[in-house]
């Protein structure tokens, strides 16, 4: 089992994704102060799950995501992935590669995955105990942490050598098995109480056991009571039923006779309604064929109305042809007297012609004579 690679993002001075690559003969990791190689170590802790903020150089755990620089945002969280190779099984997965996932976001919430699926703390302590990677281990041993070691107690010393030999796992397993046979001596000691508890109250118990017995005995009693009272309900019922089947033989006769009257009452209503239908059939018919004659006759009426208003138009204009004929008679009688004097007039007037004719005839004359008078005088002149 090595480490393969880590991946360090918003995790102290690492704001960028930076992926480390652990060759197998890396001894050392160089570099001028201040530039980030105990960072390296405290996320290698971190990642296997190292819970004091002191022990990662810091005042709370918020203190390891990436606080910012002068040109550069503070970030939100901060993620390591520690890949280890697990050819040899020595951690108990199922698999070559095992990928150790810690993330811490700044409003406390944080995530631990082992091979991407979430898992407790409590999974990534038990997965790298007794392998010495273990947040106690003695793989990492901080800055200043050396002499720490050597002036620890010898119970704490006692503690790392453990973890270092591979038994704290077991040490684990059997504090577990310790508090399991715990576990199990308080549950006997409780069932001991119980039983002494059920103990006491065996006579009051077997008491009420005995009114129980007895009452058993006799609701059995009243059962059997009950199903006497049952069959002596049941033969008086037969008796009855018996009495009715009777009966209902007596009324069978009677009911056949109902039962032809019903058929026969059936069929005449069947036929009654076959005439009800061609009836209304034929109601429907004539409806139709009166409210056709209503139509017409409604025609009729207007027609005639129509009619009777040209018959008094007529009679109007003979009217007015009357009244006409009797003007034009009117104006021939004045036309008749008129002609009668002008007749008149006429004959005034012919029989002054007349009389101018005879003056003019008479004027011609003197007029002839006087010309001959004329004449005569003329040619004596010459
Ligand atoms: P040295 O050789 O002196 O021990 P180093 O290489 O081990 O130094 P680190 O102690 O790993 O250096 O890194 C210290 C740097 O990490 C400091 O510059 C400090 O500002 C920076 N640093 C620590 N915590 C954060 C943080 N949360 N955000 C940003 N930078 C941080």
């Amino acid at each position: 089992m090595f480490f393969k690679t880590m991946e360090i993002q918003g995790f102290k001075s690492f704001a960028d994704k930076t992926v480390l690559n652990f060759d197998k003969k890396m001894t050392a990791i160089v570099g001028s102060n201040g530039n980030g190689k105990s960072n390296i170590s405290d996320a290698l802790r971190w990642v296997m799950g190292e819970q004091g903020a002191k022990t990662l150089r810091g005042d709370k755990m918020e203190d390891v995501i990436f606080h910012g620089t002068v040109s550069r945002k503070p970030m939100g969280y901060a993620r390591v992935a520690l890949i280890i190779d697990n050819t040899d099984r020595a951690l108990n997965v199922d698999s070559d590669e095992v990928t150790v996932t810690r993330k811490l976001y700044r409003t406390g919430d944080s995530e631990y995955l082992i091979n991407e699926q979430k898992c407790r703390l409590k999974d990534i302590h038990e997965l790298l105990m007794g392998t010495g990677l273990g947040r106690d281990g003695y793989s990492v041993i901080g800055q200043g942490r050396v002499s720490e070691i050597i002036n620890s107690k010898v119970n704490q010393r006692r503690e790392l050598f453990e973890e270092a030999a591979g038994v704290s796992r077991f040490l684990h397993k059997k504090q577990e098995a310790e508090r399991d046979l715990e576990r199990a001596n308080d549950n006997i000691m409780r069932l001991k109480d119980i039983e002494s508890e059920l103990a006491r109250r065996v006579p009051v118990l077997e008491k009420q056991s005995e009114k129980a017995r007895q009452a058993l005995v006799l609701t059995e009693k009243e059962r059997a009571l009950d199903i006497g009272i049952s069959v002596w309900d049941l033969r008086k019922t037969g008796a009855e039923l018996i009495e009715t089947d009777n009966s209902i033989l007596a009324n069978q006769g009677q009911c056949e006779h109902f039962e032809r009257e019903i058929s026969q009452l059936e069929r005449e209503n069947e036929s009654a309604a076959e005439k009800k239908m061609l009836l209304t059939a034929r109601q429907e018919e004539l409806r139709r064929q009166s409210d056709m004659a209503k139509d017409g006759l409604a025609a009729a009426d207007r027609e005639k109305a129509v009619l009777e208003n040209e018959i008094m138009h007529c009679y109007e204009k003979i009217r007015q042809l009357k009244d006409r004929i009797k003007d034009g008679e009117k104006g021939a009688d004045n036309l008749k007297a008129q002609i009668a004097e002008l007749k008149l007039e006429a004959a005034e007037k012919r029989g002054q012609l007349s009389e101018n004719e005879e003056k003019a005839k008479a004027l011609g004359a003197s007029l002839s004579e006087m010309t001959e008078e004329g004449d005569r005088s003329d040619s004596e002149f010459k």
